[in-house]
């Protein structure tokens, strides 16, 4: 049904049941799938210039740390690795963004994901759903 999709994977322990489904919506055929992380900006979430901490360090670390996840988990799915895309800034808006650049007639996504299944307004799904332009699909994460 599906001739590319989008996994939005957040690295936790929740991803592998986001990716596994999304690999069954393309019958185990990789080659229809596209993964994206988005590393939020560190200077977005601390303000830590006054303790004199290398932000653009600490940033490229976290990009680079999470480039490597990535790829890992693109490796053992044979995803080439112009399908895997580790990218900075908001979730939503950079995974919605992707999905028109690529053509993606899909995106998965979990329901829930580091902030965990009681917080549900303000969830990068919702989020992400809200302005798609293509099929959106949560994959139940969670506790219940
Ligand atoms: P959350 O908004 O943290 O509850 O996450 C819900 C779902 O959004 C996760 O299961 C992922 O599929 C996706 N997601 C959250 N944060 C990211 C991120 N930084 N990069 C890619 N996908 C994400």
């Amino acid at each position: 049904m599906y001739n590319k999709i989008l996994v939005a994977v957040d690295l936790s322990s929740d991803s592998r049941k986001v990716i596994d489904t999304a690999v069954d919506m393309v019958n185990r055929d990789s080659s229809k799938l596209h993964l994206v992380h988005v590393v939020e900006p560190v200077a977005a979430a601390y303000s830590m210039d006054i303790y004199a901490v290398n932000i653009g360090e600490l940033q490229q670390e976290a990009i680079n740390m999470a480039e490597q996840r990535l790829k890992k988990i693109g490796n053992e799915l044979d995803i080439g690795s112009d399908e895997v895309h580790t990218l900075l800034g908001a979730p939503a808006p950079e995974i919605r963004n992707l999905a028109n650049e690529i053509g993606a007639d899909a995106i998965v996504i979990g329901s829930h994901g580091h902030a965990g299944w009681k917080i549900l307004l303000g969830s990068t799904a919702i989020k992400v759903l809200h302005g798609a332009t293509c099929d959106v699909l949560t994959v139940h994460v969670g506790d219940d």
